[in-house]
């Protein structure tokens, strides 16, 4: 077996060891049901547990109860920047997104296939090196409002939610379970799994039971978040290993702590942007400390042989994952739950000693 890198890609992300050894070992076998997770029946008791047992998860994570509905989607973050405007932007209503980053862009090109998208406040001028204002008046009328908590690419972060009067739908595919939050704010939060909930292809959704009866349209059952729910994200042949990991993560996440992981997030970044604003090598691309996020730090070096020879360091200590997004280029160091302190630790001392060696 090759050795296992330092890996601090956006997602798919590393995972923790012991989620990989049990998942593993599941793989061999399941339990005693003397198959693998690849093999389990999707309508089974075994799977049926394995759905009950994450859902019950999620709740109890996120400080919410049994007012949300909770769904395992296939189809990853974009399945749902798709379903969401199908199933929610009423025939003659208009939704409203925050355009704070890539992602949030890339969302609101999906609803404006759907219909009016009405566009709340941008930081893309500046190359979205900040969070856009919080809109000073909201239209009430507004069928939903929707914002991304983290942007992945930019490096921005939302460390508050002010309250909004329009049901609000949070894209927090790089940030759920990452610290406390209030989950009740939001009628629907969703997440891809990739970063801190387990493997590509899965999505999280809880979506409030008062947002979900507002569903309008006929779409087919696959893209009705009713009839998943129906269905209790068995409509089809589920993701059953996929799911089975986001629960290893979600039993990791407990056993950690959600107050300690939110500490530990908040070290790790502070290393980094520590290490970043007092080097002369280096600028960070968000420049408010108040913006910035703690999952995705992005920055990038002052000239061009800084930067391969930060890359060039870090290949020889057997760290990956650090080269920027192609829309904004330099570095990202991404900094979710399962990145440990120590990890953390040894990039920053690097990035130092390259400052000495300059
Ligand atoms: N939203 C955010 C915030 C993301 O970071 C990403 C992917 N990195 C997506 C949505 C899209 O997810 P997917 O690739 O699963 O469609």
């Amino acid at each position: 077996m090759s050795q296992r890198k330092i890996n601090f890609n956006a997602g798919p992300a590393t995972l923790p060891v012991a989620v990989l050894s049990q998942y593993a070992e599941a793989v061999m076998s399941y339990g005693n049901t003397g198959m693998s997770i690849l093999e389990l029946p999707h309508r089974g008791k075994d799977f049926l547990n394995i759905i009950e047992e994450s859902k019950a998860l999620v709740r109890e994570l996120c400080g919410i109860g049994n007012e949300y509905e909770i769904l395992w989607l296939q189809g990853g973050g974009r399945m749902l920047f798709s379903m969401i405007p199908m199933n929610f932007l009423k025939a003659k209503g208009a939704a409203g997104y925050i355009d704070s980053g890539h992602w949030a862009a890339e969302a609101i090109e999906y609803s404006e296939h759907y219909g009016a998208t009405h566009i709340l406040g941008s930081s893309k001028s500046s190359k979205y090196n900040h969070l856009p204002s919080w809109p000073s008046a909201i239209p009430a009328d507004l069928s939903y409002m929707h914002i991304t908590t983290n942007n992945t690419i930019y490096g921005t972060q939302y460390h508050s939610m002010p309250t909004a009067n329009v049901p609000l739908i949070g894209d927090m595919s790089s940030d759920i379970l990452s610290g406390r939050r209030d989950y009740s704010k939001y009628a629907m939060f969703y997440a891809a799994a990739q970063k801190n909930l387990g493997t590509p292809g899965v999505a999280l959704v809880g979506i409030h039971k008062d947002f979900l009866a507002q569903e309008a349209g006929h779409q087919p059952p696959m893209l009705s978040f009713k009839a998943h729910v129906k269905e209790n994200s068995i409509l089809n042949t589920a993701n059953v290993s996929g799911i089975y990991c986001s629960l290893l993560m979600l039993r990791w996440i407990k056993a950690k702590g959600i107050n300690n992981i939110e500490a530990e997030n908040a070290r790790k970044a502070t290393m980094l942007y520590d290490v970043i604003d007092a080097s002369p090598l280096f600028t960070a691309h968000v420049p408010d400390p108040a913006h910035r996020s703690l999952m995705n730090v992005c920055f990038t070096a002052k000239n061009a042989a800084t930067e391969q020879a930060l890359l060039d360091i870090c290949n020889t200590n057997n760290i990956t994952g650090i080269q920027g997004h192609r829309a904004v280029g330099g570095f990202r160091v991404s900094l979710y739950n399962s990145v440990t302190e120590a990890d953390t630790a040894l990039l920053a001392q690097l990035m130092r000693e390259l400052e000495t060696k300059s």
